[in-house]
């Protein structure tokens, strides 16, 4: 199966959203090439993930591994992908850029001998093959990318398009390598969640998040207050995580998590570039800065210039007595 292949990611189960997302990017890629496109899962079982993918995609290989129980999957899955790959000549491979799909995207690059370009924003097609867009120097230029050989890998950054199942399912085929993989395996001992972890922060619809105005962990009570009253989740800046205020696992930006929520709330927030490229694709955007000039007033779509500690309580007051 030649073209456009999507390698549908597995997590608790089920696929992974930001597999859901590369899907419908990929499809319209198809669209407007006029090339095929194909979803393969690789997993002890497979089939929920490749049925779900089956969702936004005309044909869904699901392959059967047992392997990937109880060791690392990136490994096992790319060299799958890489054998059938070789068989069948996909030109381009996507992926979504979460930890999983990158280690994927390396194994298949080192095993196919093909080039990646990481952490695409979008895609479009120019000439016979795909453009990539992405966001460097810290979110300060957006460039426009391309393979030269006319092959490649592709991973792509979450929250990149919204998720649109296509009007039909597609068909799931099962299929059984053979053999045992041949790469050396990394077990897995132990997994542990981070108790307090910010898990589903690039899923949240609501999410608010603290800046250095927040002044210290403390400060933090009184973000997290808010978005438990808007049924969101707690983001924070780099100058809050560094300070040690919260943990990473919360950071927004460059050198944290991108996020596109419905709503944006900022707390003592002053809108550096590097917090910018994590949020900016928020639906909406609102402020609240002692400082009517702070750079995030050039781009929240509202700014309530005030004190965070009188203004995001008396809104969590608010939210309360109209829902209590
Ligand atoms: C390579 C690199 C990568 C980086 N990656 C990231 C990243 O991933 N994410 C990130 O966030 N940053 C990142 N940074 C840091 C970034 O440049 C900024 O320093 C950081 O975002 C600033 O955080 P802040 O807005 O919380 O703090 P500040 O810039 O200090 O802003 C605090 C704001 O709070 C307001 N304020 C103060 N008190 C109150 C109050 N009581 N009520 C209301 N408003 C108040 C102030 O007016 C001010 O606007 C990176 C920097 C570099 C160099």
């Amino acid at each position: 199966m030649p073209g456009i292949w999507v390698v549908g990611e597995i997590a608790d189960g089920g696929l992974a959203r930001i597999s859901t997302e590369v899907a419908t990017l990929a499809r319209g890629l198809g669209e407007t090439a006029g090339h095929d496109v194909s979803g393969i899962v690789v997993g002890a079982q497979p089939k929920k993930a490749a049925d779900e993918l089956a969702r936004f995609l005309p044909r869904v290989v699901a392959v059967s591994e047992p392997a990937t129980d109880g060791n690392a999957a990136a490994t096992i899955v790319a060299e799958r992908i890489a054998a059938l790959a070789r068989n069948s000549g996909p030109d381009y491979l996507l992926l979504g850029a979460g930890p999983e799909g990158r280690d994927t995207a390396g194994v298949l690059s080192a095993m196919l001998g093909w080039p990646v370009l990481a952490n695409a924003t979008g895609l479009g097609w120019r000439d016979d093959g795909p453009t990539v867009e992405m966001s460097v120097f810290g979110g300060k230029l957006n460039t426009t990318n391309a393979f030269t050989g006319g092959r490649g890998i592709i991973t792509v950054r979450p929250n990149a398009a919204a998720a649109e199942p296509a009007a039909s399912p597609g068909k799931v085929e099962e299929a059984s390598p053979n053999g045992e993989p041949q790469l050396p395996r990394v077990t897995v001992v132990d997994s542990v969640a981070e108790p307090g972890a910010a898990a589903p922060i690039e899923e949240a619809r609501v999410v608010v998040a603290g800046g250095r105005g927040v002044g210290g962990e403390d400060g933090f009570k009184v973000v997290q207050e808010l978005a438990e009253a808007l049924g969101g989740v707690v983001g924070a800046t780099r100058a809050a995580v560094d300070a040690g205020w919260i943990n990473y696992a919360h950071q927004i930006g460059q050198t944290g998590k991108i996020v596109k929520p419905q709503l944006y709330l900022a707390l003592g927030i002053s809108g550096a570039i590097q917090h910018k490229v994590g949020m900016q694709t928020a639906e909406t955007i609102v402020a609240v800065n002692r400082d009517p000039d702070a750079p995030i007033a050039e781009f929240a779509d509202l700014v309530v210039v005030g004190d965070l500690f009188e203004v995001a309580p008396a809104i969590t007051a608010a939210l309360r007595a109209r829902s209590g």
